[in-house]
């Protein structure tokens, strides 16, 4: 009976160091990996990183990272990964537990720890808006800091990463100036852009334009009648002539606001569909990064341009 238990016990730990000796064998064979949370993350990690290293999103087109939580599939994917990159400020809310024990084994990077706090739009006492991305030139610094983080974990290929995110820099920076020229096309009397959830914050500071949101900056947090009332008295009063829908939130909340406003004989029109939270899908005009910025601003621009006024 001992021998046996023995010899069960032998069979056991050969197998163990079988499985140990594979492990690190594929750890010296694979290089690593980057797993990004958004589909926006994984878009601006590619620009930055040789094509040969692989770069995955968890979300794909119109998903509502506020809301997301890992299924099993993501978190294989995310337990093989070798860096995980998020954008932090708890957009990626219900995934904060997962990360925070995946952090003891391997690098989580935050995009948004390229930005000073002093930068940061503040909701209240340690909670800041986290959609940083709308405004090109923070964005800018958050891929700075993503690319710096990138070369320590990939020595050897340290200088082309300096160089794409150099290259990346510069096409931030042309876009930024576009930006600015487009909103220049607008009466300031015109640059209002209203939405369902206030992802735009960043984006009306960098650019002058006035944001509302109906929901707060998490697509989770509850809106009342009276902040749908309050948004048609604003609407009514200022004449601004279009709202917009966006791909990752249901458009319903936008709803009462255009039935409330026809009440008060001030006719809103939806003057398209933004995309705020997630790129769009191959083909889509927001299939990157850059073509997302301009199809919002495209479509803001033309929108509340062609609005008629009203007596
Ligand atoms: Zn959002």
């Amino acid at each position: 009976m001992l021998t046996h238990n023995c010899f069960k016990c032998w069979i056991l730990s050969i197998g163990l160091l079988f499985l140990m000796g594979c492990e690190s064998t594929l750890d010296e064979t694979n290089s690593k990996n980057v797993v990004c949370t958004t589909n926006i993350l994984a878009n601006t990690v590619r620009q930055l990183l040789p094509d040969d290293i692989d770069v995955v999103s968890l979300m794909g087109p119109g998903v509502d990272p506020h809301l997301y939580k890992a299924g099993q599939g993501d978190l294989e994917i995310l337990q093989e990964a070798g860096i995980i990159i998020e954008n932090g400020l708890h957009l990626e809310g219900k995934m904060a537990e997962v990360f925070k024990k995946l952090q003891k084994y391997k690098p989580v990077i935050s995009a948004s720890d390229g930005i000073e706090k002093g930068e940061l739009i503040q909701i209240e006492k340690e909670v800041y808006d986290p959609h940083i991305w709308f405004d090109v030139q923070m964005w800018k610094m958050s891929s700075k800091l993503l690319s710096e983080r990138l070369a320590l974990e990939f020595p050897d290929r340290s200088e082309e990463i300096s160089r794409r995110s150099d290259f990346w820099a510069s096409k931030l920076d042309s876009l930024h100036l576009w930006i600015r020229k487009e909103i220049e096309q607008l009466p300031k009397n015109r640059r209002v852009l209203v939405t369902a959830h206030d992802a735009f914050s960043y984006f009306g500071r960098a650019y002058g334009i006035e944001v509302k949101g109906l929901q707060g900056i998490s697509t989770q947090s509850e809106y009342g009648l009276k902040d749908v009332s309050d948004l048609v008295d604003y609407l009514a009063e200022n004449k601004v002539p279009a709202v917009f829908v966006e791909t990752s939130v249901s458009e319903k909340s936008l709803v009462a606001v255009i039935e409330g406003c026809k009440r008060k004989n001030h006719n809103v029109i939806i003057g398209g569909q933004l995309y705020s939270d997630a790129l769009g899908g191959k083909e889509e005009p927001g299939d990157n990064y850059k073509n997302m910025v301009s199809h919002n601003v495209k479509t803001i621009v033309g929108a509340l341009n062609s609005g008629s006024d009203e007596g």
